[in-house]
């Protein structure tokens, strides 16, 4: 498993991240499988959505943020219950199939790193499950 750092620049950050991920597949070596792109925290999450163009990303946050707004009312005690609903509306995991030694991503897709309490430094695993 590789583990990857992400540096977020705001409290609401999507950043792409799939030169990454697409590195860390070569790196593996594994040829036919399944990668998992998993995000360990709470406040942040990772999607898969357009890589073209970037209002989409601008657009997805607001929304978000429109559903989701950062003053409650909540009850957690840490002020970012917004952060945290968030990151369960988007998820913790992008599963993306590998063939080739490549991400068999669609031509408009990329993975986004998915930042709602930011910024900060997180991590981001990636692992390439062999197919056989
Ligand atoms: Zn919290």
């Amino acid at each position: 498993m590789e583990t990857l750092s992400v540096r977020t620049s705001s409290r609401t950050d999507l950043r792409d991240i799939t030169g990454e991920v697409a590195a860390a597949v070569a790196a593996g070596g594994v040829s036919e499988g399944i990668c998992v792109v998993y995000v360990p925290h709470t406040t942040a999450g990772v999607t898969i959505n357009e890589n073209a163009d970037p209002a989409v990303r601008s657009d997805i946050a607001a929304t978000l943020e429109r559903m989701v707004p950062w003053e409650g009312p909540y009850r957690h005690s840490e002020g970012n219950s917004a952060a945290h609903v968030k990151a369960t509306l988007v998820g913790f995991s992008a599963v993306v199939p590998v063939t080739g030694g490549r991400l068999a991503l669609g031509t408009w897709q990329g993975i986004y790193f998915c930042e709602f309490d930011g910024p900060r430094t997180r991590k981001v695993h990636v692992r390439v499950i062999p197919a056989h």
